[in-house]
């Protein structure tokens, strides 16, 4: 250890989603818990995001969901289209039974807005939040994790927890993968919605499902914003080529779209490509005293909509197995952190490891031509609003690697 070390109960690293719900979870446990993040601010860059009750449930054990409902959009309605005849396939009411049965929720939310509810619940909670620190490896000396960061200022925790996401570095100490190119590549953008915005679906999800491609769009900020993705199979990548899915493989890919379709990548930043990747899920997330958390642990293709609402739920399960072991009345149990990791990994990666696969199978069905897509739309077209055997497992409120159900939160502040 250098003379410069800080110790501390848990230390985190990585202030995106993850990390920042990682570091809540356990504060609200009452553990001193800090997180180091290498960019010099902490922020999201991207546009929207789709969080569903699995995740706003979490939002609300923490008492943070009013704050994210305060700016964001509950939709009415999740509406798959073909984007070759604009015709709807299914749609899903997510107001109303949706909500009653899953007990919250279904929010679209900007990314920033997200991570500042989760960063000033962080703030708020006493959570020692610190930037420009790069992580470069964690070991554990005698049962505490001892964090080695680039500048030589080590840290020391009874865990850590690593929350450094798809290109995770702290995932080396588990495993020898790499991430997985789907091939496919993502261009995003948020727009004003004016007098001139087309009106159709406007308060709804909505997902155009096109050969090797598709397009999602759903309002944001009380419906001042439209959000727009696009994702399509890149040509170049299936050549070989190292810089794939370039702005003109984004426009011929939905050359034969309908055209609403072709006039909402308009709405797109082309500054960035997003190229989508997963990895192949792993069971193990636990070296020594280290942990991983949401992408570093689990990296998902974002069919599902589930990267985030499963980091949420990973940290809500952390909570759960560490309150009463490590987190008790008389005081931190640093001896129970084993057995609570353990329990977290066991609990978590059976669930999150269906979500992975099932989220690359979802995809498949949205891309397929000829045939495959004849069949998918009769399918789609078959199913009721009120059938609910495609969401049960992800969006229940019981069941296996799942959070506690919400328990009303005390107001401290209430008179007594
Ligand atoms: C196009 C697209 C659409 C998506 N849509 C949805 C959606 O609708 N709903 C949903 O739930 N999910 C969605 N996701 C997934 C979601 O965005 C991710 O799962 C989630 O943001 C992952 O959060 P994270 O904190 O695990 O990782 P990250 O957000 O990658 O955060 C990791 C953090 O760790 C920091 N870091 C990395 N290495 C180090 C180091 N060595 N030392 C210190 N700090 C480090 C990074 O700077 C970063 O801040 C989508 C993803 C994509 C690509």
């Amino acid at each position: 250890m250098s003379e410069q070390s800080m110790s501390t109960d848990v230390l985190v690293v990585g202030g995106g989603m993850a990390g920042l719900a990682g570091a809540l979870a356990l504060r609200e446990n009452g553990a001193n818990v800090t997180l180091v993040e290498r960019a010099p601010e902490f922020g999201e860059v991207g546009a929207g995001l789709q969080m569903a009750p699995n995740a706003s449930r979490v939002l609300k054990r923490w008492g943070l969901l009013e704050k994210a409902l305060e700016i964001g959009v509950q939709p009415k309605h999740l509406v798959f289209r073909d984007a070759v005849t604009g015709e709807e396939l299914t749609r899903q009411s997510l107001r109303g039974e949706f909500e009653e049965r899953y007990g919250a929720p279904y929010v679209v939310i900007h990314r920033s807005d997200l991570h500042r509810v989760l960063l000033e619940g962080c703030e708020a909670a006493g959570v020692k939040l610190v930037n420009d620190v790069m992580v470069d490896n964690v070991e554990t000396l005698n049962g505490r994790g001892i964090v080695h960061t680039a500048a030589g200022v080590d840290y020391e925790a009874d865990v850590v927890i690593g929350a450094d996401g798809l290109k995770s570095t702290l995932r080396s100490l588990v495993a020898s993968d790499e991430p997985v190119s789907s091939a496919y590549v993502a261009y995003r953008g948020t727009v004003p919605i004016t007098s001139e915005t087309p009106a159709t679906d406007l308060e709804d999800v909505v997902v155009y499902l096109g050969p090797d491609c598709h397009l999602v769009q759903y309002p944001l900020r009380k419906g001042e914003l439209l959000n727009t993705v696009a994702v399509f199979k890149s040509p170049s990548f299936e050549r070989g080529e190292e810089q794939y899915g370039g702005v003109d493989e984004l426009q011929a890919a939905y050359k034969d779209c309908v055209p609403a379709v072709q006039a909402a990548l308009a709405n797109l930043g082309t500054s960035i490509r997003w190229p989508m990747y997963d990895r192949d899920p792993i069971e193990n997330w636990v070296a020594g005293r280290m942990v991983l958390l949401g992408d570093a642990a689990h990296p998902m293709l974002q069919y599902l909509a589930q990267g985030a609402c499963q980091a949420l739920e990973d940290a809500a399960v952390l909570q759960d197995v560490t309150a009463g072991t490590v987190f008790t009345a008389d005081g931190v149990n640093p001896a129970a952190w084993d057995g609570a990791l353990a329990a977290f990994n066991s609990a978590r990666a059976a669930r999150t490891a269906r979500v992975q696969r099932t989220a690359r199978i979802w995809g498949e069905s949205w891309h397929v031509s000829g045939l495959g897509r004849t069949l998918r739309n009769l399918l789609f077209k078959s199913r009721k609003d009120n059938d609910f055997q495609y969401n049960d497992w992800l969006y229940g409120q019981s069941g296996e690697g799942l959070p506690a159900p919400v328990a009303p939160r005390v107001d401290s502040n209430a008179a007594a």
